[in-house]
């Protein structure tokens, strides 16, 4: 059953386009398109099936590229009317739903509405699947209301009547009679009023109004007759024909169904006539399909690889900003980089000159303290000397305040520049200890009585308490080692009046070589409170100290806290006030028997030999000559004086001496030189240099000069003939300690 009637061609008015040849361009303009579009449809009306499918074809594929979705829905409908022309019901029903897919993206209704009318055509008279095909007739009425198309609008509700009526749904199908036959005059027209009459037929003969049926049955035959397109009359004479056979007038009935089936017969051969016209086309059908198949294939292909560049080109964007933002820091790092390594060389540059000049301004102070401590020491030798010399020749005057007084300040000068000094070289790490056998029991002794003076005046008794299982010898640096002990037990005794004062040393451990000896220095005085118990190891601290009494310089307890440090050691204190004061340390010694069997074999030394030894002094101070004499001679030795090195080395050329107490100091030829030059006459004489400066300063120069050992100025008479007898029983060897 034909249709073509309410079949919708979309672009009908673009005939006025006429027969334009088609752009050779990829992707002609959407004007040149819409172009063959109506080309293709005006192919379709004129039955040119085969340049209809080809222009429709062409249309498609300008389409596609050109993303165009109207246009790929209209070529689509196209396509399907072709196929529904040619009774492919099946390939026209997918063409018809392809074009609605891509008319559903647009916002054409018009087209929308031409689809989903074709669908419905095919759904209720090519299928006879009425449900189906009145929804797509109520959509195709929906957007033909949207356009506001009347005619439109009017043969998509005559689509319903017709689609309800042939089911049988006369209920349903009357309102859209309804309104047919109420717009009939204002928006049908001749091809839309046979129709019209036969559906009002229909409708009366379902209610039994026959004469009423007749009567608009009639209606449609007369204007039929007149029609070009015979289709409509022929379905009036069809259902002309079921009335008359319900009223029983068969006769008639007949007659109608005859003119019925010579009406269809005709259309059928017109029919036959065409399709012959199109035989082969309809053998490449299938072949035409695949292709227009392919078109959208290859769409979707480009646009999968169009997807995947675009999505390596995001990829290879993102990958780019990576890279650049990489880039960007690196040269942000490189330039910080190179800015703070700019600032970092200023400062390196900066430090250095501040350590030049710090190393400097230190270089220059322990200078300025040697050079003072010298320069103090000279002239101190000789206040300390001179009052020695009054007390000993005038001893009236022992109880003279003043002398006393004298004697005390000088006394206490010299211990302060000494102390500032070691102090000094304790600081700047010039101390190096070293390692000479000692006695320890002998050593502790030796204190014990040279401070016996003070433990006399105020009254004290001094316990020494040497723990048997320590070695008769030690190894280890004993002047260090003493100056400890003297700092501790001089303030013990100090501190404590009418009291006693425990020297303990007691072996705690040996490993290997080193003997772990813990002094204890214990005394029961006036103890130092809690509070000022880790102040006291600060420099220049005294705790309740009276001007008028000298008692020290505040650096002793310093002094010894740095000595135990490069012995490795710490001290500690226990202390109540009224109760006394008890400090501990530990020094590992070390003992070693072989080197102590032959340290003892070589020196013997016998101070209180009688013989009579000739000294020679050369001194160019006045004053140090004198002491230097007058101790000499007191232990009996002969003393010749000489003021320089010039006449020292006249003198030698015709005398011979023991021994030679060289002064360093001297003007035109120090004693350095004087030494030189006598080692080179041949003299072997030992020669002791007596001098002010600090003995770590001088020893190199003193050893490569030919000068055997060292006294520093003032010193102990018991020091200098110790020293004296060591070098006579050893003239073979330097013994510098
Ligand atoms: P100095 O003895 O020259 O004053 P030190 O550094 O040796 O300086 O001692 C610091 C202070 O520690 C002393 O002034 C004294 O008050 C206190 N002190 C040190 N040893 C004792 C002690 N055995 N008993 C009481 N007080 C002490």
């Amino acid at each position: 059953m034909s249709h073509s009637r309410i079949f919708l061609f979309l672009f009908i008015s673009f005939n006025m386009f006429g027969n334009v040849p088609i752009a050779k361009t990829p992707i002609p303009s959407r004007k040149a398109i819409l172009k063959l579009t109506a080309l293709a449809a005006d192919n379709l009306s004129e039955s040119k099936f085969e340049q209809s499918l080809a222009n429709s074809r062409l249309a498609l594929h300008y389409a596609i590229n050109g993303n165009d979705d109207c246009l790929i829905a209209e070529s689509y409908n196209t396509i399907a009317a072709n196929y529904e022309e040619l009774s492919e019901v099946d390939k026209a029903i997918y063409y018809y739903k392809k074009g609605l897919v891509y008319a559903n993206k647009t916002t054409n209704d018009t087209i929308k509405n031409a689809l989903n009318n074709n669908l419905g055509n095919m759904y209720c008279f090519e299928k006879n699947d009425f449900d189906v095909g009145i929804n797509y007739y109520k959509k195709a009425l929906e957007y033909s209301t949207n356009i506001a198309n009347a005619g439109r609008v009017y043969i998509t509700n005559m689509n319903i009547t017709w689609a309800y009526f042939y089911k049988g749904s006369f209920d349903k199908g009357e309102p859209y009679l309804d309104f047919i036959n109420k717009h009939q005059k204002t928006d049908g027209d001749e091809t839309t009023i046979v129709a019209a009459n036969m559906l009002n037929g229909m409708f009366f003969t379902n209610k039994l109004k026959f004469d009423k049926a007749e009567l608009f049955f009639k209606k449609a035959i007369e204007l039929g007759k007149q029609d070009i397109d015979k289709s409509d009359l022929s379905y009036a004479y069809e259902e002309y024909a079921k009335l008359l056979m319900k009223k029983g007038d068969y006769k008639r009935a007949y007659e109608n169904l005859a003119l019925y089936n010579s009406i269809t017969k005709t259309l059928r051969d017109s029919n036959k006539l065409k399709r012959a016209n199109i035989v082969g086309v309809n053998l490449e059908l299938d072949e035409y399909k695949r292709k227009v198949d392919t078109i959208e294939n290859e769409k979707n292909l480009q646009f999968v690889s169009l997807q995947k560049s675009i999505v390596i080109v995001v990829l290879f964007i993102i990958a780019m900003i990576v890279v650049l933002l990489l880039l960007y820091s690196v040269y942000k790092n490189y330039s910080f980089k190179k800015k703070k390594n700019a600032e970092l060389i200023i400062a390196n540059e900066e430090l250095l000159l501040a350590k030049e000049k710090a190393e400097e301004a230190s270089y220059l102070k322990s200078q300025f303290v040697s050079t003072i401590s010298h320069e103090l020491r000279t002239p101190l030798y000789g206040v300390v000397g001179i009052t020695n010399m009054l007390l000993d020749e005038h001893k009236e005057l022992a109880d003279s305040p003043h002398l006393n007084s004298l004697k005390f300040s000088a006394r206490y000068l010299l211990s302060l520049v000494n102390d500032v000094l070691q102090i000094n070289k304790i600081e700047e790490n010039r101390i190096i200890l070293e390692s000479l056998t000692f006695n320890l029991s002998d050593e502790i002794n030796l204190i014990k009585n040279s401070l016996s003076f003070i433990a006399k005046s105020h009254n004290n008794h001094i316990n020494v308490i040497i723990d048997p299982t320590i070695p008769e010898y030690l190894i280890g640096d004993k002047l260090r080692f003493s100056q400890i002990i003297i700092n501790m037990v001089s303030n013990a005794l100090k501190f404590t009046n009418n009291g006693e004062v425990n020297i303990n040393a007691e072996l705690v451990k040996i490993e290997n070589k080193a003997h772990f000896i813990e002094f204890n220095i214990q005394d029961n005085g006036v103890g130092i409170a809690a509070e000022d118990q880790e102040k006291i190891f600060d420099k220049f601290v005294q705790i309740g100290r009276k001007e008028i009494d000298y008692q020290g310089t505040g650096l002793g307890l310093s002094i010894v806290k740095r000595l135990l440090e490069l012995f490795d050691s710490t001290i500690s204190l226990k202390s109540k006030i009224g109760e006394g004061t008890t400090f501990t340390f530990t020094i590992a010694f070390d003992h070693d028997p072989i080197k102590t069997i032959e340290l003892i074999n070589k020196i013997q030394v016998d101070l209180t030999s009688s013989e009579i030894f000739t000294v020679l002094v050369v001194d160019d101070n006045k004053i140090n000559q004198l002491i230097t004499k007058k101790t000499i001679e007191k232990n009996n030795y002969k003393c010749t004086v000489v003021d320089s090195g010039m006449d020292a080395l006249e003198l030698l050329e015709t005398e011979k001496f023991d021994i030679i107490l060289m002064d360093i100091n001297m003007p035109l030829m120090n004693g350095f030189e004087t030494t030189k030059r006598i080692r080179q006459k041949g003299i072997i004489t030992p020669v002791i240099a007596l001098t002010a400066f600090d003995k770590e300063e001088i020893t190199e120069e003193a050893l490569s000069a030919g000068i055997n050992d060292i006294i520093i100025k003032p010193f102990e008479p018991i020091l200098l003939f110790k020293t004296i007898n060591q070098l006579l029983y050893k003239t073979d060897e330097t013994v510098i300690v």
